[in-house]
């Protein structure tokens, strides 16, 4: 096995699996087929629940789901800590803006980044940036410019012109740098809009610069490069306000940006917007949370036959989780690392697999290219998150949770389960052993290849 001298990963937020596969298929992908193809692979891969910026970042850094790193969201509530009355930063988070920084702070201290793991890495754009000194991590401080004036062309172009000049004067032997015009720009005017697709193209631009780069130095050939994507993007038509709807069940409900209210009894915390948890207090107190037996079967109902929700997760008392949707209602068991299900009426998720006790490598092999890819193994791992919410709420495609206080309005949604958004693409300039991975494989696959030995907690198996 050829053992690499540096490895650099560029993140396309919200690099679509078919955007990526049609420019490939008309050629217009030239400088990634040329220096990434030539002796590397392209296949898809799974990313993890929550489909979104920065808990999605996580399995690449860490090999780890975001349930097991305790990032459940981009935005979270803490209800242990929020009882503990650690609140302004401990019980609530919101990574869209300054908080961002604390993620790394958030983190589960019992996992290792790569950052930490390599002698002189350099960190681009990426938030969660735990073992980067300040002065070899360039912060996203870009992104409040560009979200409210939809420039972000000008934040890939700054990204580039960084990993360029970290090539030249730093010597990286770990360079993660995040390119997030192409999540922006569909935000603002859809994932297949003519400026998101002249992103796509301008990136492939900007590679070949950063491989020229790479070329000029005689670096390339140990030169371990990929690049990926944290989640998908589907057109959003309609915004479903869960926190209007939560207020007319009667809760008092926090949400962001209306955080600094009193008497609370519920928390919504949308990400995506295509996701949310929901926490609720439990009778006097914070402190213990609700499972699906004790919640009011009339909300899990009425979320449940909304036409925009297509799953209502909740934990039972034995661990076990409900999966309700208009359809009826699921439930997965998990023991000995191997995950099961059974349904009332329909099988929510379409795989014909029910009663029959999975190995998370067969879930992912079984349910890859369903509607709703590995969703029993990424349902299972969010709720080992103790910031999970005690509801957990997908939408349907064409549908997000959030309608007031989203400016600029989103036309376009991530978060969910559904396949748009799971499914990545991923580039390696090497051959790998398998055609289905999740991106908590890249972590373990990069140390190998790099011929690190690693024996901490890992959720990744090596794909090399
Ligand atoms: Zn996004």
């Amino acid at each position: 096995m050829k053992e690499f001298k540096r490895c650099i990963i560029i993140l396309i937020d919200g690099g679509c699996v078919e955007v990526v596969e049609d420019l490939l298929s008309k050629d217009e992908l030239p400088n990634i087929r040329k220096y990434i193809l030539k002796n590397g692979t392209y296949c898809r891969g799974i990313s993890a629940y929550p489909s979104a910026t920065g808990p999605a970042y996580a399995p690449f850094l860490t090999g780890c789901f975001p349930g097991t790193c305790n990032l459940p969201g981009i935005r979270w509530f803490d209800r242990y800590e929020f009882y503990s009355k650690k609140r302004v930063f401990g019980g609530l988070r919101s990574y869209i803006g300054l908080e961002s920084v604390m993620m790394k702070r958030d983190l589960n201290k019992e996992v290792k980044t790569l950052f930490e793991l390599s002698k002189n890495p350099y960190n681009v754009f990426n938030p969660l940036s735990r073992g980067i000194k300040f002065s070899r991590n360039i912060p996203h401080l870009l992104n409040p410019y560009a979200h409210f004036t939809h420039r972000w062309e000008i934040v890939d172009k700054t990204a580039a012109f960084f990993i360029r000049r970290a090539l030249r004067k730093s010597n990286p032997d770990f360079l993660f740098a995040v390119l997030p015009a192409v999540d922006g720009l569909s935000h603002a005017t859809g994932p297949r809009s003519s400026r998101v697709i002249a992103a796509y193209k301008k990136i492939d631009e900007m590679i070949g610069q950063i491989i020229g780069e790479l070329i000029k130095q005689k670096k390339f050939e140990d030169t371990l490069f990929i690049i990926s994507s944290d989640h998908g993007l589907t057109d959003t038509h309609t915004h479903f306000d869960l926190s209007e709807f939560m207020e007319k069940k009667n809760f008092r409900v926090l949400y962001y940006p209306l955080i600094y209210k009193r008497n609370i009894n519920a928390v919504l915390a949308e990400t995506g917007n295509s996701m949310a948890n929901i926490y609720i207090k439990n009778g006097n107190c914070w402190k213990k949370r609700y499972c699906h037996e004790e919640i009011e079967e009339k909300l899990l109902k009425d979320l449940a036959n909304r036409e925009e929700i297509s799953f209502v997760l909740t934990r039972g008392g034995k661990n076990e989780i409900y999966v309700n949707n208009k359809h009826g209602e699921a439930i997965i068991r998990e023991k000995d690392n191997k995950l099961c299900y059974e349904y009332s009426k329909k099988d929510p998720f379409g795989y014909g697999l029910e009663n029959k006790w999975l190995s998370y490598e067969g879930i992912l092999q079984h349910t890859f290219n369903s509607e709703y890819p590995d969703a029993l193994v990424q349902i299972s791992q969010i709720f080992k998150s103790k910031r999970s919410g005690d509801i957990i709420v997908d939408a349907k495609k064409g549908f997000d949770l959030r309608a007031r206080f989203e400016y600029p309005e989103h036309k376009s949604s991530h978060g969910s389960l559904c396949k748009e958004h799971v499914q990545v693409p991923f580039f390696i300039n090497t051959k790998i052993k398998r055609d289905k991975i999740r991106t908590i494989d890249v972590f373990p696959s990069v140390l190998k290849l790099m011929g690190k030995q690693y024996t901490g907690l890992v959720d990744g198996k090596t794909f090399i």
